[in-house]
């Protein structure tokens, strides 16, 4: 039932390598404006929420943590229970937008090596948290994006790692190099039109 980019290889490389823009989470019927979140970092693995609504939430036996497999896969009301019954308040109720950083953030990731050291996975310790600077940056760096792509369709994009003064510079250099292949044109054309001149 579900379909499952949980465990869906990484996209891209860099800052948020991996991130599709969608949750994990299926719906069952139509998106709306709240769904459930597990925050597995604390979640117990009690299994109470999987006892009380079990086509809502399911076991990664893995990670020893809940998770939200389908939003509303029961009914509100066995829901409730199961959001109630949680003994460590770890299943949050939250904004439909919000859901895709927050499962991806909860997802372990995989921590940068560097030689013999580091590596292994790790997961934010506040998901909240960093959910709110993952979303703050994946923004700046849209409109960075944005405004690269506008110069470039204005037929002026500055070069990777370039200042706006070297782009100028360069962009005048450009300019200057065309104004000369032109007035090399015309004065070709001006002395061929001169009596006694060969033409082209
Ligand atoms: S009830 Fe809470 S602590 Fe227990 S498995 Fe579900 S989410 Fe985890």
């Amino acid at each position: 039932m579900r379909n499952s980019p949980r465990n869906a290889g990484a996209s891209g490389r860099g800052f948020g390598r991996g991130f599709t823009g969608n949750g994990y989470s299926c719906w069952n019927g139509p998106v709306r404006s709240h769904a459930l979140f597990v925050d597995e970092n604390k979640c117990i693995g009690c299994r109470e929420c999987v006892h009380h609504a079990g086509e809502t939430f399911a076991m990664d036996d893995v990670l020893g943590s809940a998770h939200v497999e389908v939003q509303f896969g029961d009914q509100e009301q066995k829901i409730q229970v199961a959001v109630e019954s949680c003994p460590v308040n770890c299943i949050h109720w939250v904004m439909s937008e919000e859901l895709a950083v927050l499962e991806f953030l909860a997802r372990p990731q995989q921590k940068e090596a560097h030689g013999v050291f580091g590596g292994g996975w790790e997961r934010p310790r506040d998901v909240f948290a960093a959910a709110n600077n993952f979303t703050k940056r994946l923004q700046r760096e849209e409109q960075q994006d944005m405004a690269r792509q506008q110069r470039y369709n204005n037929g002026d994009a500055c070069e990777e790692g370039e200042t706006e003064r070297q782009a100028e510079a360069r962009r005048r250099a450009g300019q200057e190099l065309r104004w000369k292949r032109l007035r090399d044109v015309w004065n070709g054309l001006r002395d061929w039109t001169k009596p006694g001149v060969d033409g082209p």
